[in-house]
Protein backbone atom coordinates (compact mmCIF):
# COMPACT_ATOMS: atom_id res chain seq x y z
CA UNK A 1 0.00 0.00 0.00
CA UNK A 2 2.94 2.44 0.71
CA UNK A 3 4.78 1.48 -2.10
CA UNK A 4 0.95 2.16 -4.13
CA UNK A 5 0.87 5.84 -2.61
CA UNK A 6 4.76 6.63 -3.67
CA UNK A 7 4.42 5.88 -6.57
CA UNK A 8 1.57 8.00 -7.29
CA UNK A 9 2.88 10.88 -5.34
CA UNK A 10 6.16 10.11 -7.16
CA UNK A 11 4.70 10.34 -10.67
CA UNK A 12 2.59 13.56 -9.57
CA UNK A 13 5.59 15.61 -8.47
CA UNK A 14 7.49 14.41 -11.17
CA UNK A 15 5.01 15.96 -13.78
CA UNK A 16 5.25 18.63 -12.01
CA UNK A 17 9.00 19.33 -11.59
CA UNK A 18 9.03 18.92 -15.24
CA UNK A 19 6.98 22.31 -14.97
CA UNK A 20 9.48 23.41 -13.36
CA UNK A 21 12.24 22.42 -15.51
CA UNK A 22 10.86 24.38 -18.51
CA UNK A 23 9.79 27.21 -16.77
CA UNK A 24 12.07 28.39 -14.27
CA UNK A 25 14.62 29.20 -16.38
CA UNK A 26 12.47 31.17 -18.49
CA UNK A 27 11.17 32.95 -15.50
CA UNK A 28 7.85 31.83 -15.96
CA UNK A 29 5.56 31.47 -13.49
CA UNK A 30 4.92 27.55 -12.61
CA UNK A 31 1.39 27.97 -11.79
CA UNK A 32 -0.46 30.22 -14.02
CA UNK A 33 -0.89 29.63 -16.45
CA UNK A 34 -1.97 25.46 -16.85
CA UNK A 35 -0.64 22.86 -18.45
CA UNK A 36 -0.05 24.12 -22.19
CA UNK A 37 1.51 22.77 -25.41
CA UNK A 38 5.80 24.03 -25.51
CA UNK A 39 4.78 24.50 -29.54
CA UNK A 40 1.27 25.17 -30.09
CA UNK A 41 0.16 26.57 -26.93
CA UNK A 42 -2.68 24.39 -26.69
CA UNK A 43 -4.16 23.94 -23.34
CA UNK A 44 -3.42 19.89 -22.26
CA UNK A 45 -6.94 18.37 -21.26
CA UNK A 46 -7.03 16.95 -17.24
CA UNK A 47 -7.20 13.73 -18.96
CA UNK A 48 -4.24 14.06 -21.45
CA UNK A 49 -2.47 15.38 -18.40
CA UNK A 50 -1.60 12.23 -15.88
CA UNK A 51 1.79 11.59 -15.50
CA UNK A 52 3.48 8.49 -17.43
CA UNK A 53 0.09 7.15 -18.53
CA UNK A 54 -0.67 10.31 -20.59
CA UNK A 55 2.72 10.14 -22.04
CA UNK A 56 2.23 6.69 -23.57
CA UNK A 57 -1.05 6.56 -24.64
CA UNK A 58 0.01 9.28 -26.55
CA UNK A 59 2.82 7.91 -27.53
CA UNK A 60 5.15 11.44 -26.40
CA UNK A 61 3.02 13.43 -28.72
CA UNK A 62 0.82 16.37 -28.66
CA UNK A 63 -2.96 15.71 -29.12
CA UNK A 64 -3.30 19.09 -30.96
CA UNK A 65 0.05 19.44 -33.39
CA UNK A 66 1.63 16.18 -32.81
CA UNK A 67 4.75 17.58 -31.89
CA UNK A 68 7.19 15.09 -30.40
CA UNK A 69 7.33 15.75 -26.40
CA UNK A 70 11.18 14.97 -25.54
CA UNK A 71 11.36 11.59 -23.69
CA UNK A 72 13.22 13.53 -20.62
CA UNK A 73 9.17 14.19 -19.57
CA UNK A 74 9.04 10.28 -19.05
CA UNK A 75 12.15 10.23 -17.44
CA UNK A 76 11.23 12.61 -14.45
CA UNK A 77 7.67 11.04 -14.15
CA UNK A 78 9.18 7.38 -13.26
CA UNK A 79 12.17 8.72 -12.04
CA UNK A 80 10.68 10.43 -9.29
CA UNK A 81 9.24 7.66 -7.95
CA UNK A 82 11.78 5.22 -8.32
CA UNK A 83 13.82 7.82 -5.83
CA UNK A 84 10.84 8.19 -3.54
CA UNK A 85 10.91 4.52 -2.93
CA UNK A 86 14.37 4.50 -2.31
CA UNK A 87 14.45 7.10 -0.06
CA UNK A 88 11.73 5.47 1.84
CA UNK A 89 14.22 1.88 1.96
CA UNK A 90 17.28 3.77 2.94
CA UNK A 91 15.45 5.52 5.98
CA UNK A 92 14.39 2.49 7.44
CA UNK A 93 11.14 1.68 5.99
CA UNK A 94 9.40 5.18 8.06
CA UNK A 95 8.10 8.18 7.10
CA UNK A 96 9.58 10.16 9.23
CA UNK A 97 11.73 14.08 9.18
CA UNK A 98 14.52 12.90 7.90
CA UNK A 99 12.21 11.25 4.78
CA UNK A 100 10.27 14.64 4.32
CA UNK A 101 14.01 16.58 4.61
CA UNK A 102 15.52 14.43 1.82
CA UNK A 103 12.01 14.72 -0.04
CA UNK A 104 12.59 18.10 -0.38
CA UNK A 105 16.06 17.83 -1.52
CA UNK A 106 15.60 15.09 -4.16
CA UNK A 107 12.88 17.81 -5.51
CA UNK A 108 15.07 20.19 -5.52
CA UNK A 109 17.89 18.31 -7.18
CA UNK A 110 16.19 16.60 -9.59
CA UNK A 111 14.76 20.20 -10.63
CA UNK A 112 18.09 21.29 -10.71
CA UNK A 113 20.18 18.09 -12.50
CA UNK A 114 17.66 18.70 -15.66
CA UNK A 115 17.83 22.58 -15.76
CA UNK A 116 21.74 22.68 -15.68
CA UNK A 117 22.13 19.59 -18.19
CA UNK A 118 19.63 21.41 -20.59
CA UNK A 119 20.83 24.84 -19.94
CA UNK A 120 24.08 25.31 -17.93
CA UNK A 121 22.61 27.02 -15.48
CA UNK A 122 21.83 26.73 -11.88
CA UNK A 123 18.62 29.20 -10.60
CA UNK A 124 19.03 30.73 -7.45
CA UNK A 125 15.75 30.61 -7.09
CA UNK A 126 16.06 26.94 -5.77
CA UNK A 127 20.00 26.56 -4.77
CA UNK A 128 19.40 29.50 -2.09
CA UNK A 129 16.80 28.78 -0.32
CA UNK A 130 17.84 25.14 -0.01
CA UNK A 131 20.96 26.31 1.93
CA UNK A 132 18.72 27.73 4.60
CA UNK A 133 16.46 25.06 4.65
CA UNK A 134 19.64 22.50 5.24
CA UNK A 135 21.26 24.32 8.02
CA UNK A 136 17.35 25.37 10.00
CA UNK A 137 16.32 21.87 9.98
CA UNK A 138 19.31 20.48 11.35
CA UNK A 139 18.27 21.96 14.64
CA UNK A 140 15.53 19.88 14.72
CA UNK A 141 15.50 17.18 16.94
CA UNK A 142 15.42 13.40 15.58
CA UNK A 143 17.34 14.46 11.92
CA UNK A 144 20.13 13.02 11.13
CA UNK A 145 23.09 15.06 10.93
CA UNK A 146 23.41 17.43 13.83
CA UNK A 147 23.75 21.19 13.27
CA UNK A 148 27.63 21.35 13.19
CA UNK A 149 28.18 19.19 11.17
CA UNK A 150 25.65 20.98 8.56
CA UNK A 151 27.29 23.95 9.22
CA UNK A 152 30.64 22.38 8.62
CA UNK A 153 29.39 21.19 5.21
CA UNK A 154 28.31 24.38 4.08
CA UNK A 155 31.17 26.76 5.03
CA UNK A 156 34.04 23.51 3.91
CA UNK A 157 31.83 23.52 0.28
CA UNK A 158 31.54 27.22 0.27
CA UNK A 159 35.19 27.52 0.79
CA UNK A 160 36.61 24.68 -1.33
CA UNK A 161 34.51 25.66 -4.56
CA UNK A 162 35.11 29.07 -4.30
CA UNK A 163 39.18 28.86 -3.96
CA UNK A 164 38.89 26.16 -6.66
CA UNK A 165 37.25 28.22 -8.72
CA UNK A 166 39.38 31.16 -8.10
CA UNK A 167 42.94 28.83 -8.40
CA UNK A 168 41.51 27.68 -11.59
CA UNK A 169 41.32 30.77 -13.20
CA UNK A 170 43.93 32.34 -12.03
CA UNK A 171 46.17 29.34 -13.68
CA UNK A 172 44.17 29.06 -16.75
CA UNK A 173 42.14 32.28 -17.32
CA UNK A 174 38.94 30.32 -17.84
CA UNK A 175 35.90 29.76 -15.55
CA UNK A 176 35.49 25.94 -14.58
CA UNK A 177 32.94 26.15 -11.05
CA UNK A 178 30.59 28.76 -11.43
CA UNK A 179 28.82 30.52 -9.40
CA UNK A 180 26.00 27.92 -9.91
CA UNK A 181 28.06 25.15 -8.78
CA UNK A 182 29.92 26.92 -5.20
CA UNK A 183 25.80 27.50 -4.21
CA UNK A 184 24.56 24.42 -5.12
CA UNK A 185 27.39 22.64 -3.12
CA UNK A 186 26.71 24.58 -0.17
CA UNK A 187 23.43 23.62 -0.47
CA UNK A 188 24.23 19.96 -0.09
CA UNK A 189 26.80 20.81 2.30
CA UNK A 190 23.71 22.09 4.37
CA UNK A 191 21.71 18.76 4.22
CA UNK A 192 24.06 16.13 4.53
CA UNK A 193 26.99 17.37 6.05
CA UNK A 194 30.40 17.15 6.19
CA UNK A 195 30.69 13.47 5.61
CA UNK A 196 28.16 13.92 3.27
CA UNK A 197 30.33 16.63 1.52
CA UNK A 198 33.55 14.88 1.43
CA UNK A 199 32.06 11.89 -0.05
CA UNK A 200 30.19 14.12 -2.78
CA UNK A 201 32.99 16.27 -3.70
CA UNK A 202 34.84 13.13 -4.03
CA UNK A 203 32.51 10.59 -5.45
CA UNK A 204 31.52 13.44 -8.55
CA UNK A 205 35.03 14.90 -9.32
CA UNK A 206 35.84 11.05 -9.96
CA UNK A 207 32.81 10.22 -12.38
CA UNK A 208 32.60 13.70 -14.31
CA UNK A 209 36.41 12.75 -14.46
CA UNK A 210 35.82 9.67 -16.07
CA UNK A 211 32.83 11.20 -18.29
CA UNK A 212 35.35 13.83 -19.83
CA UNK A 213 37.73 11.47 -21.03
CA UNK A 214 35.29 8.97 -22.37
CA UNK A 215 32.94 11.71 -24.68
CA UNK A 216 36.95 13.78 -25.14
CA UNK A 217 34.60 16.68 -24.36
CA UNK A 218 35.10 20.10 -26.46
CA UNK A 219 36.99 22.38 -24.20
CA UNK A 220 35.41 25.34 -25.67
CA UNK A 221 31.41 24.29 -24.38
CA UNK A 222 30.34 24.68 -21.27
CA UNK A 223 30.62 21.17 -19.33
CA UNK A 224 27.63 20.92 -16.57
CA UNK A 225 29.13 19.94 -13.69
CA UNK A 226 26.03 20.03 -10.95
CA UNK A 227 24.54 17.17 -12.57
CA UNK A 228 27.39 15.36 -10.79
CA UNK A 229 27.37 16.75 -7.78
CA UNK A 230 23.79 15.81 -7.35
CA UNK A 231 24.24 12.10 -8.64
CA UNK A 232 26.67 12.41 -5.86
CA UNK A 233 24.71 13.68 -3.21
CA UNK A 234 22.04 11.13 -4.32
CA UNK A 235 24.39 8.32 -3.74
CA UNK A 236 25.39 9.51 -0.39
CA UNK A 237 21.63 10.07 0.98
CA UNK A 238 20.27 6.77 -0.53
CA UNK A 239 23.23 4.45 0.01
CA UNK A 240 25.90 6.38 2.16
CA UNK A 241 25.00 3.87 5.26
CA UNK A 242 25.82 0.96 2.79
CA UNK A 243 28.67 2.56 1.22
CA UNK A 244 30.43 2.91 4.31
CA UNK A 245 30.41 -0.10 5.43
CA UNK A 246 31.38 -1.65 2.56
CA UNK A 247 34.41 0.42 2.52
CA UNK A 248 35.37 -0.02 6.08
CA UNK A 249 35.14 -3.77 6.26
CA UNK A 250 38.01 -3.44 3.65
CA UNK A 251 39.96 -2.29 6.71
CA UNK A 252 38.02 -5.33 8.69
CA UNK A 253 40.74 -8.60 9.40
ZN1 LIG B 1 0.87 21.00 -29.39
Amino acid sequence: MIYFFLIILGAVFGSFFNVCIYRIPRRESIVFPGSHCFQCNKKIKPADNIPILSYVLLKGKCRNCSIKIPIQYLLVELLTPVLFILLYISTGFSINLVFFKYIIFISAGLIIFFIDYNQQIIPDVISLPLIIIGIAVSFLPAIDITWKSALCGAVFSFVVFLVTAYVFKLFTGKESLGGGDIKLMTAIGSFIGIAGTIFTIFFSSVIALIILILIGHDRRKEFPFGPFLILGAFLYILAGRFLTEMYLSLFRI
